[in-house]
């Protein structure tokens, strides 16, 4: 087979002491999945979350290793650049319309990740009742970390979630204040898409999201998971 042009490269995540790596498919995003999230954003808390999409190339995703800090530039068309810590789950087996009692066996493990947005840009086009992609799908908008397997990331219910920025707190919270657990997010999505191994689900965000300026230092973190450090950088000319 010979192409025009060189095809993409595989975009792909380390994982916590193993050579492997996971290479990604599809990145879905949960939107108000811990209620006092979706009240500072002027909703209920009562309604069920709902589902993006950000594209998964190499240039949306920034994969934020262990003890290193990775560059997020700070992108165009916003003054409002906000962070969102978020746990992700690894898809590893396919399925369509998985129960809940199933749901745990389609996951291979967790990571931190950080959902940047353009918060100006996604309430003025949601104001309009037009999709908000300029918002949320711009390159270095989707963080993650080193993903920890399942089987090495204890019950991660338990766990807390916590984002910094030059060390002063932002978001403290519990992934159990998750209004869709892990499997019930698993279940849900497969009544709409048939998840493939390589799919990243970002499950939502905590409340206390805010904006971060140029030279910031991000730091997210979940219990029992590889944290993320991320500095923001000038804006490049390649990140529109
Ligand atoms: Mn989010």
């Amino acid at each position: 087979m010979t192409y025009v042009f060189a095809p993409p490269s595989i975009v792909s995540i380390s994982i916590v002491n193993k050579e492997e790596r996971v290479a990604v498919r599809r990145i879905y995003w949960l939107v108000r999945n811990y209620a006092e999230h979706a009240k500072e954003m002027g909703s209920t808390g009562l309604e069920p979350p709902f589902t993006f999409l950000k594209p998964a190339d190499a240039q949306a995703l920034v994969v934020a290793e262990s003890g290193q800090t990775e560059k997020v530039c700070y992108p165009s068309l916003t003054s409002d650049f906000q962070h969102e810590i978020e746990l992700v789950m690894v898809v590893w087996l396919a399925g369509k319309n998985i129960s809940l009692a199933n749901a745990y066996q389609h996951v291979y493990g967790h990571a931190v990740g950080l959902d940047m947005t353009r918060r100006d840009s996604r309430l003025n086009m949601a104001k309009q009742g037009r999709p908000w992609c300029i918002g949320k799908a711009f390159n270095h908008s989707a963080v993650i970390g080193s993903i920890t397997p399942i089987n090495q990331a204890g019950v991660i219910e338990n766990a807390e979630i916590h984002s910094q920025v030059n060390g002063v707190d932002r978001q403290r919270s519990k992934i159990s204040e998750l209004i869709w657990s892990v499997a019930k997010t698993i279940e849900q999505l497969s009544t709409a898409w048939e998840s493939q191994p390589g799919d990243l689900i970002y499950t939502g965000t905590p409340q206390g999201v805010g904006a971060v300026h140029l030279d910031d230092l991000l730091v997210g973190s979940i219990s029992g998971l590889s944290s993320i450090n991320v500095r923001i950088a000038p804006p490049s000319p390649l990140n529109t």
